[in-house]
């Protein structure tokens, strides 16, 4: 058999349509709640932030959401995205299991986020709408939606997580090239900033607070709306062009994945390639399990409340149920900046509140030696992100070996590295070390929970 095995999709493969989840899971998941009177929002309650379109899209219940024309026009520069079987990885590991990835590093901005970046810039745009302002983690985000704004003649103005924002320079010279304005975070720019600052002049700054000021000042202008890049129903949705692809290419392959693995910042990723096939499994397909991957330093899933909670630290959003740290948490500063929120998708946390999905943390020096190990067998450097995922599917594969399995394994490989390389310089000087949050700072901001009745 060739070593090199990949799975490719004409054009015209592209899915027609998102898949909803909500449509197939056994219960809807719990209501978004207004923080003042603790009662579910309506439309309205969102409409300073986001379009129509999109609020419909994060309440709908249909199973299938048509993608418009001009998003797939532009989803064709580099989808569908291949299929690869790590036919390399699996002779370095020695392992009678089938390792399989879904390659996201080959969109335009390095991730797979230009899938619903994409998808808001369109829609802001059909309403009338000429700016955005947004948060990044890594940079992943604030890339994509600062490539989107560029076709679609919108202006993007991107709050950088302050650590990042220092350790990957580069992705916010790419965001400034596509002419996106980006200001580390917390700035002095917002109200919600300078409280963070005047508290903490050296705040590494987070996702929360990043969010608190994009929110802050898409609620206080007219022409001023706000994307997020991930955890929202209609960000999932749009990520499941992924998965879709990979259930068509799973065909071409024969064969059909026994095991899921995407890494979970705020979800999007791998709900986008996970859901399609939890959707089949739902339905009365075939089995399949699903791992969610997490940073031990920021481990959401595997030590967080399913609680109500704020999106962001200033409390500017409404409450969603989900698994959380608190908003107030800030994690280390360690290097999957993509992976540093404080909560997860409310649709993942019902998810693994069913008992549909599991979740796992790892250090960040056993993901780092992964993503090496898949580099030197595969040829592809991946985002630090996705060395979470990596990791898991080598250790599924090691199990396999031990066991004596052949399963099939696929995971998300969400992001390429190329921006991060001062990480992967840091981690062979020896210099990387496994970072802990402080258990007393994640007791007092899980303490500080907002007490809902309905919860
Ligand atoms: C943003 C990002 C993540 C984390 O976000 P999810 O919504 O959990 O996917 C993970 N990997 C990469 C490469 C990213 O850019």
């Amino acid at each position: 058999m060739s070593d090199t095995i990949k799975y490719v999709l004409p054009e015209n493969r592209i899915p027609e349509t998102w898949y909803n989840i909500v449509a197939d899971l056994p219960s809807p998941p719990p209501p978004v709640l207004h923080p003042g009177t603790g009662q579910p929002i309506g439309p309205n309650d969102l409409a300073p932030l986001f379009p129509m379109a999109l609020i419909g899209q994060e309440v709908s219940t249909d199973p299938a959401i048509e993608i418009p024309g001009p998003v797939r026009e532009i989803y064709r520069q580099w989808r569908p995205t291949a299929l690869h079987r790590a036919r390399r990885l699996e002779r370095a590991l020695d392992t009678p299991a089938r390792i399989y990835y879904k390659y996201e590093g080959v969109s335009p901005a390095g991730s797979h986020k230009p899938n619903t970046a994409v998808a808001q810039a369109f829609y802001n745009k059909e309403a009338g709408i000429t700016r955005i302002s947004t948060e990044t983690g890594a940079g992943q985000w604030g890339s994509a939606l600062a490539f989107a704004g560029a076709l679609f003649g919108l202006e993007i103005e991107v709050y950088m997580v302050r650590v990042s924002f220092e350790q990957k320079p580069y992705r916010r010279s790419m965001m400034e090239s596509f002419g996106a304005r980006c200001v580390p975070s917390p700035s002095e720019e917002t109200a919600a900033g300078r409280a963070i600052l005047a508290e903490r002049p050296d705040s590494p700054g987070s996702l929360g607070i990043a969010i608190s000021e994009a929110v802050e000042v898409a609620a206080t202008r007219d022409d001023t709306n706000y994307a997020l890049g991930s955890v929202l129903n209609h960000v999932l949705l749009h990520q499941t062009v992924v998965g879709q692809e990979a259930m068509v290419q799973f065909e071409m392959a024969d064969d059909y994945p026994d095991i899921l693995i995407g890494c979970t910042g705020g979800g999007s990723n791998f709900a986008g390639l996970a859901f399609p096939f939890l959707g089949e499994k739902l339905r009365g397909g075939r089995e399949v399990r699903l791992i969610a991957v997490e940073p031990t330093a920021c481990p959401t899933l595997t030590r967080g409340k399913y609680a109500y909670d704020f999106g962001d630290t200033a409390h500017l959003t409404p409450l969603v149920k989900m698994h959380t740290l608190g908003s107030t948490f800030v994690p280390p500063g360690f290097h999957a900046g993509g992976l540093r929120y404080h909560g997860m998708a409310p649709l993942i946390s019902h998810a693994h509140d069913l008992g549909l999905l599991e979740a796992r943390a790892y250090n960040q020096t056993e993901c780092f030696e992964a993503g090496v190990a898949l580099a030197r067998a595969e040829g592809i450097l991946p985002a630090p992100e996705a060395n979470h995922a990596v990791k898991a599917a080598i250790d599924e594969a090691l199990r396999c070996k031990e066991e004596g399995t052949a399963r099939t394994i696929l995971f998300n490989l969400c992001g390429h590295g190329h921006f991060d390389m001062q990480a992967y310089t840091d981690y062979f000087a020896g210099k990387l070390v496994d970072q802990t949050y402080d258990e007393a700072e994640l007791a007092m901001a899980l303490a500080g929970l907002p007490s809902v009745a309905a919860g």
